[in-house]
């Protein structure tokens, strides 16, 4: 077993709702990624949007049900806004930004012309000029601060997928509103925090490399990655609320334990066997994440 002394693996869910058993077996890998090398466990609460009142408090009872623990307090971004600023404020002084006064419909309008690529800003506002930027802001309009992206693409390790090349576009980095975008407030959090291992779901996948890059700009070191498959309903799509008993709640309510529930995702994971009811101790002392599966948890929805 590796020691990373300093290291950090963390888990980062949005307090928009109740977590349901495929974020909360990401939870777990994340979890077993992270003890098993040594790692300490952090959770960040992204609470920059989206927020539903008692959430948090239910996500963080949920993890505690399946047995899982974390290392200091909880951190929650509505309480780092300073730092976003900060890092955004950088990126302006090297002339890596500029302002984007686009309204998400022109946005939609423009990608879905023929010769944009798919779902990528279209570069509108990269090269306004100041008098144009002046008529925007006289019309009422508060602009977003956008990266001005040097390289088409970037590439990072991943330890599930191996070497990933993906777009990076002009991501928004301030939202037109002033809350700090999703890409910008992960990656000053990583670094900031320590983390240096990301275990997330695979449907992240596309945006590491655009966060590997902003770190780079940022003067920050690239953490490990590891996209690990989602939960899919019958019908092949990502696991929701409508697909029947998916939160632990809803599970306790059919009668089944949380170890019950650690027992089917640890089945899932080909960590235990149909009547084996595993504990997190014992799940750690067997994982091998280079013997995962690589395809996505059917959810039994019956
Ligand atoms: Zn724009």
């Amino acid at each position: 077993m590796h020691q990373h002394a300093s290291g950090a693996g963390r888990f980062a869910p949005s307090p928009s709702g109740d977590l349901h058993l495929g974020n909360l077996r990401t939870a777990l890998l994340a979890w077993l990624f992270a003890r098993s090398t040594g790692r300490r466990f952090l959770i960040r609460v992204e609470d920059l949007d989206r927020v539903r009142p008692g959430a948090e408090q239910r996500q963080l009872d949920d993890l505690a049900a399946l047995g899982l623990d974390w290392d200091g307090p909880v951190v929650r971004q509505s309480d780092r806004l300073p730092r976003y600023d900060a890092a955004v404020a950088s990126l302006v002084d090297a002339g890596l930004t500029y302002e984007c006064f686009c309204t998400r419909r022109e946005i939609q309008q423009a990608v879905s012309a023929p010769h944009g690529p798919d779902g990528h800003y279209p570069g509108t506002c990269r090269n306004l000029t100041a008098g144009q930027r002046e008529d925007k802001r006289a019309q009422g309009r508060t602009p977003a601060i956008r990266l001005r992206a040097e390289k088409p693409e970037y590439t990072v390790e991943d330890m599930l997928h191996g070497s990933y090349t993906d777009a990076i576009d002009d991501v928004v980095l301030r939202r037109g509103d002033g809350i700090p975008a999703y890409n910008l407030a992960v990656v000053v959090d990583d670094a900031a925090q320590g983390i240096d291992q990301v275990v997330r779901g695979d449907d992240l996948l596309s945006s590491a490399p655009r966060q590997a890059y902003l770190a780079s700009l940022l003067g920050l070191p690239v953490p490990h990655y590891a996209h690990v498959p989602l939960a899919l309903n019958a019908e092949g799509k990502r696991l929701a609320k409508r697909d029947g008993a998916v939160t632990l709640a809803d599970q306790r309510a059919r009668g089944r334990t949380p170890e019950e529930v650690r027992a089917m995702m640890a089945v899932s994971l080909g960590m235990a066997g149909a009547d084996d009811r595993p504990t997190t101790a014992e799940l750690l002392a067997t994982f091998d994440p280079n013997a995962l599966p690589s395809t996505p948890w059917v959810f039994p929805t019956a």
